[in-house]
């Protein structure tokens, strides 16, 4: 608008100039990009097949592909990995977790954008959500159809995802996901489509706002405990404990829990029936588990519900933790965080409820 006014008045815009007004009013936000891969960086032989391969596309290239995210920020692009995010792994989380703590701290950053495969942006979302330090924002995004689809869907989510990013209302609101127009918390989104573009679903904890080729509206911060309020730190840590997930079905027995603990668990979470159940036998081989030391947690397969405490299962007699809202892959990624170091149980259960 200052703009406007001043290219038909040139006495008023060197007036303004000198003055500070303008250059102050429209110095465009710093927003780095750390690209990991997936199918947004993908590519396949034609624009109209099925086959392709994640993490082919670099982030110069990535970043070129879009110029007119540009107009929300000034964007720099760094290479953290470039993997399918069915590899993700704990050397890319803590890199990651590491740089963006890095570059949080740095007061001329003013945010962060994540470019991620779909098959795993919920954990590492939920991750950087419990150990990144910081209320600036932080926002991932994928996308379902590599960079060489037609009508793929990577370049518009990458737009809104810098839109965001660039937005200080999307500050202080934990580690944000965006795509196809839904802004998701980083503890609420969950995939439901292998292939749809619209896969991503916030089914019990709701969007935290919508964004319309750049134009965002927040309904709401996020849900659970995040980032500054989080008591995860990886100060000192190289390494996460083991934590394994295992599927509860019809005559399940307990020979893959006990084989989890045998391949060095941890910390067991069970990807229910219902309302976090299973079989007796297989709840009789937690449960034994449990009282040698090893932490078992009750999720859900099920796509949306909580798993409550002492509900069909006396968790307080078996020694074992109920999930929450937190379906089995995000139980697994705070279960991790929180066996850090020893906790008893009504410690994990805290964590559980709060997070
Ligand atoms: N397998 C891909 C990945 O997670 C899928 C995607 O990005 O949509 O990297």
């Amino acid at each position: 608008m200052l703009r406007n006014v001043a290219r038909l008045v040139p006495g008023l815009a060197l007036a303004l100039l000198s003055a500070g007004v303008i250059g102050a009013a429209e110095k465009l936000p710093n927003v780095v990009v750390l690209a990991t891969g997936g199918t947004i960086a993908g590519a396949a032989a034609t624009d109209v097949q099925a086959a392709y391969t994640s993490g082919q596309v670099g982030v110069e290239q990535l970043l070129a592909a879009v110029p007119q995210a540009k107009k929300f920020a000034s964007l720099k692009g760094e290479q953290i990995a470039n993997i399918g995010s069915q590899d993700m792994n704990d050397e890319v989380w803590l890199k990651l977790a590491k740089r963006i703590n890095e570059l949080a701290a740095m007061p001329d950053v003013d945010g962060i954008v994540i470019t991620h495969g779909t098959d795993t942006i919920e954990e590492t979302a939920y991750f950087l959500n419990l150990v990144v330090k910081s209320k600036k924002p932080v926002v991932l995004t994928a996308a379902m159809r590599p960079s060489t689809a037609l009508s793929a869907d990577g370049p518009l989510n990458f737009f809104n995802a810098v839109a965001v990013a660039a937005n200080k209302d999307a500050a202080g609101r934990g580690v944000l996901v965006v795509v196809n127009d839904w802004i998701h918390g980083a503890s609420s989104l969950t995939k439901t489509s292998t292939t749809a573009v619209q896969t991503f679903l916030s089914p019990l904890r709701g969007l935290v706002g919508v964004v319309a080729y750049g134009e965002a509206e927040f309904y709401r911060g996020a849900v659970g405990k995040n980032t500054v309020d989080s008591e995860f730190s990886l100060d000192g840590v190289t390494a996460l404990p083991r934590v394994d997930i295992v599927t509860a079905h019809a005559n399940m027995d307990g020979a893959i829990v006990d084989a989890a603990v045998a391949a060095g668990a941890k910390g067991i979470v069970i990807a229910g029936v219902g309302n976090g159940n299973m079989t007796k036998a297989g709840l009789d081989a937690l449960a034994a588990q449990a009282k040698k030391g090893i932490v078992c947690v009750r999720s859900t397969k099920v796509a949306t519900g909580r798993v409550g405490r002492n509900v069909e299962v006396d968790d307080d007699k078996l020694g074992l933790i109920a999930s929450d809202d937190l379906n089995p892959q995000k139980a697994r990624v705070l279960l991790r965080l929180a066996l850090l170091k020893p906790r008893a149980a009504a410690d994990l259960q805290r964590i559980f409820n709060e997070y």
